[in-house]
């Protein structure tokens, strides 16, 4: 052992040091359908209003800090009810890591479930908290509601994350089990919509209906991934004291009048995730029909496939061979043995992948 890992094993906590950075695989040249993106690019028109905008900011000047104009072009686009507050993060990743601040504690405990969305259980980490991750049903990958009662009881979790509709299943939970759920709980609820623009199912009109529900959203899967913004919505009484750990200026000014002209002309966006959910139903019937795939119902941009036993590996290798990139999520999970997770992607891309499939098997 040479003296700097002498010094990292003596201050590093055993925590940090157990985890494994956050791995994003190299995409360069690929056709991307791993990480949820929209496809399509912005009309002309758009883009050139975008230019003109970005011409005339100061980049010498440091941003709204509560970033007023965007936060009412959230307010209208998405709907937020008039008595919620919003915060905002920089990605609904900072929002976790925002709340997971306010929260923590020796013995605080964070819940979600499993398998689920990997950054509640790292950023409880990050931030000492203990994570419990509730298995779902594994047939279908619905809530185990008699599990979570039970674990509610036991471990009295600060918060609890559940993604509507899940990533990586793309199924969304049982509302009335949902229900039940942030009624026992003695800590918030939040319900993570990032897949929001591929369902119609929300909670943002149950907010005030419990003290305890908040709803989570972001921009990434909408189209404006390389943004960063998330947001949190709710009752201020929780809003107000989660602001108080947010860094100030954390929505940067490129970011703020970026994400305001696109909920302005939401229209455009709403128009391309059209198009996606239309794409999602093709492409799970085409997926469906291929032998030995099971395909999972979804209402996220992604589909979750189990493929043939012991197979998963070798076709994940496979597509990447051709320049397709998806996810291989065989080993993420005991539950997700076997399976692969895919973006739905243009319809040109989607053929790409079934030809491709069509080569390999
Ligand atoms: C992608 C995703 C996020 C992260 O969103 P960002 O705003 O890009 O940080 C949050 N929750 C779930 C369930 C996701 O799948």
């Amino acid at each position: 052992m040479n003296s700097d890992e002498k010094l990292t094993q003596w201050w590093i906590r055993p925590a940090i040091r157990q985890l494994s950075a956050y791995h994003v695989a190299d995409a360069e040249g690929m056709v991307k359908l791993d990480a949820m993106e929209n496809p399509y690019p912005w009309p002309e028109g758009l883009k050139r209003r975008w230019l003109n905008q970005v011409e005339n900011i100061d980049v010498n000047r440091y941003p709204d800090p509560s970033a007023r104009n965007l936060t009412q072009a959230i307010r209208r686009s998405m709907k937020v009810p008039h008595d919620m507050g919003v915060i905002l993060g920089n990605g609904s990743d900072e929002l976790i890591q925002i709340i997971a601040m306010a929260l923590a504690g020796d013995d605080r405990c964070l819940m979600s479930v499993e398998p689920g969305f990997v950054m509640y259980k790292m950023i409880a980490e990050f931030c000492r908290m203990q994570y419990v991750g509730v298995a779902l049903k594994e047939s279908d990958f619905s809530l185990d509601l008699d599990a979570m009662l039970q674990a509610i009881e036991q471990n009295q979790p600060a918060v609890i994350f559940l993604a509507y509709p899940n990533n990586p299943t793309g199924n969304l939970f049982d509302r009335d089990s949902i229900n039940a759920i942030i009624e026992a709980s003695p800590g918030v609820v939040v319900i993570d919509e990032a897949y929001a623009p591929f369902t119609s199912e929300s909670y943002m009109n149950e907010l005030g209906k419990y003290p305890n529900l908040l709803v989570m959203r972001t921009v990434s899967k909408m189209g404006l991934a390389g943004l960063r913004l998330g947001l949190l919505v709710g009752p201020n009484a929780w809003l107000d004291e989660f602001d108080k750990v947010r860094l100030p200026y954390n929505i940067n000014v490129l970011t703020q009048i970026t994400a305001q002209l696109s909920l302005e002309n939401h229209v455009v966006f709403d128009h391309q995730t059209r198009l996606i959910r239309e794409s999602r139903a093709c492409l799970m019937k085409a997926l469906s029909v291929i032998d030995g795939f099971k395909v999972y119902p979804s209402e996220a941009n992604f589909v979750l496939i189990r493929t043939t036993q012991g197979l998963a590996t070798s076709i994940f290798d496979a597509l990447k061979q051709k320049g397709i990139l998806i996810k291989n999520l065989d080993g993420a999970h005991p539950y997700l043995k076997d399976c692969l997770r895919v973006t739905v992607g243009t319809d040109g891309e989607n053929r790409q992948l079934l030809e491709a499939l069509e080569e390999i098997l």
